[in-house]
């Protein structure tokens, strides 16, 4: 987990010429970083008064960074999740990961401040027809496990013997004794652990509507005018798509990779948040984007933030009995990974 460094403390106009850095004349102008900095003043103030702090997902908008004590991949904020002393959590990500960090801290106030923010991933697969298909496939093979991505509601995650992130999926399946998994929701995820296992994966047909459209063709042509850039694909990609990749990593792996590779220039493909993030930390290195925007990620703005902790709004609640089943299959993970 890394604490934001960067962005501590400027000027209005520190902010803006860190923000511009991105290209985007229609979301960053002075007058909008202005704003910005008054809000991201009164944020920290907020966040003091109520003890709370702000969790990011790498897909976030960058202004979000500014606030947030915490920026991560799903596996590094659950992990964040359950390390929280503050009383509040404002969840800047999704539906799901706010959930998850409700799980994690049941005694904790956990805020998202758009609650549209949701996932066409996790709006993939219901617990009812989990709990069917569960059934159905016991009596084919008995020793069945359900794996369930973190990209799922609490009531899915409850009907799961073991939750997984991209980062961690090839590990946890291997560590389960189970020969036969049923691996939810994400058939692209699927399929990329099915190639690093010998188990049997029996995968769900969702899938993340950003990374399903990134076709094979748009890398190609990148990889025709830069044969020498860097390949960084995340596994929810089609399979063509990883095909072409040099490394295929998680959001924060991604991260970590760029951080840490003598390479100088990278296609990053994923969610366009992931490419602002890198382009800002690392002004040294060039980065490329075969992206796309989530629309639920940039749901999130500065102002609901704000918001959402002046009003103490968009407050997560679960009942306990989800709450339980879901902790157990996240705690599995832990134990696992
Ligand atoms: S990027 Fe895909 S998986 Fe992530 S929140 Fe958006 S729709 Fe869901």
């Amino acid at each position: 987990m890394e604490p934001i460094l960067a962005g501590q403390g400027k000027t209005p106009e520190q902010l803006y010429e860190h923000l511009s850095r991105l290209e985007d004349p229609v979301s960053y102008t002075p007058e909008s970083c202005a704003r910005f900095y008054e809000q991201i003043q009164e944020i920290r103030r907020l966040k003091r008064e109520r003890n709370a702090v702000v969790l990011a997902h790498n897909y976030q908008r960058p202004e979000i960074f500014e606030v947030a004590d915490f920026i991560g991949d799903s596996l590094e904020l659950a992990r964040q999740a359950t390390q929280v002393i503050a009383d509040v959590i404002v969840f800047c990500g999704v539906h799901f990961m706010a959930e998850t960090a409700k799980i994690l801290n049941p005694e904790k106030t956990v805020l998202l401040p758009d609650l549209r923010a949701g996932c066409s991933l996790a709006d993939s697969v219901d617990a009812e027809s989990l709990a069917d298909r569960k059934e159905e496939l016991r009596t084919l093979y008995p020793d069945l496990a359900v794996v369930t991505y973190v990209n799922t509601t609490a009531d899915v995650k409850a009907e799961s013997d073991v939750c997984c992130t991209s980062s961690n999926a090839v590990k946890i399946v291997n560590a389960l004794p189970n020969r036969h998994i049923l691996f939810v929701p994400d058939e692209n995820l699927a399929r990329y652990v099915q190639q690093e296992t010998d188990k049997t994966i029996i995968s769900w047909d969702g899938n993340c509507y950003v990374h399903h459209q990134i076709t094979p063709d748009q890398i190609a042509a990148v990889k025709k005018n830069l044969p020498h850039v860097k390949i960084l694909a995340h596994p929810e990609c089609r399979a063509d798509v990883l095909g072409l990749a040099d490394a295929v990593l998680s959001t924060s792996g991604m991260v970590r990779y760029a951080k840490e590779s003598e390479a100088s220039e990278f296609l990053i493909v994923t969610e366009c948040g992931l490419s602002d993030r890198l382009l800002l930390e690392l002004p040294e290195k060039k980065f490329y984007k075969v992206c796309k925007l989530c629309q639920y990620m940039k749901m999130i703005t500065l102002g609901d933030t704000l918001e959402s902790l002046r009003l103490m709004r968009h407050e997560i609640t679960l009942s306990e009995e989800v709450r339980r089943g879901a902790e157990r299959a996240l705690r599995r993970m832990f134990e696992l990974s």
